[in-house]
């Protein structure tokens, strides 16, 4: 069996045709960022802009997503950012369960080569499949868990802080919490690298999250 490489990821992602879902994409969208960064984060699957780019999160959502990190001093380079699935569902629907069961095979090598200690579930689907499938997200985001050694944290996907802004409030809540979790277990100064440790904004400075 070959060894689990990065080469290996981006080729098994490229030639893979596991689900019906790689017939009508553009891009496969494997998922990018720092591939030794101590946080990951994990969304549904790539929309319309992703789709077009095979990039993940650089749609309005992404661009939230990259704003919510700055608030709590994260600059997103340093973070790794990928999905349950890898292609666009069709009109952006949730991925079927067959889908996202296919996919997994390579959310699994993924979280193999980052070695996360933290991840942070954006949206239902994510927590549903990595988390608890009688998830609901409105009621348990928020809420820390561990399994084998890395905190899980399930919270809003940020496409659902674009169409309802009453969540706003919750999500903000839910970053000041992974702040506090990251600079419980000392993952800051891994996350500004080997330079002087800023650590996060003061609480004065961020009131809350951008719009
Ligand atoms: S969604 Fe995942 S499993 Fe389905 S074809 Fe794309 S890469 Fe393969």
């Amino acid at each position: 069996m070959d060894p689990i490489t990065w080469e290996l990821f981006d080729r098994q992602v490229a030639e893979c045709r596991l689900c019906p879902l790689c017939e009508r994409i553009l891009h496969k969208v494997p998922g990018q960022g720092d591939r030794n960064s101590p946080l990951m984060l994990i969304g549904e699957g790539p929309g319309q802009v992703e789709d077009e780019q095979g990039l993940a999160f650089v749609g309005p959502a992404g661009q939230l997503l990259t704003r919510m990190l700055e608030a709590i001093g994260l600059p997103r380079d340093r973070v790794y950012i990928c999905n349950v699935v890898k292609c666009r569902p069709p009109g952006n629907r949730v991925p079927a369960p067959e889908e996202a069961e296919a996919c997994r095979i390579h959310l699994r090598m993924q979280t193999y080569l980052v070695r996360p200690k933290v991840i942070v579930l954006l949206g239902s689907t994510a927590a549903k499949y990595l988390l608890n499938p009688e998830i609901r997200i409105t009621r348990e985001r928020g809420i820390w868990t561990e399994r084998k050694g890395i905190w899980m944290m399930p919270t809003y996907h940020p496409s659902a802080l674009l169409r309802d802004a009453s969540k706003k409030p919750e999500a903000w809540e839910d970053m000041k919490s992974l702040r506090a979790k990251l600079q419980e277990l000392g993952l800051y100064r891994d996350l500004y690298g080997s330079g002087e440790e800023t650590g996060p904004r003061t609480e004065g400075s961020n009131p809350g999250l951008p719009h």
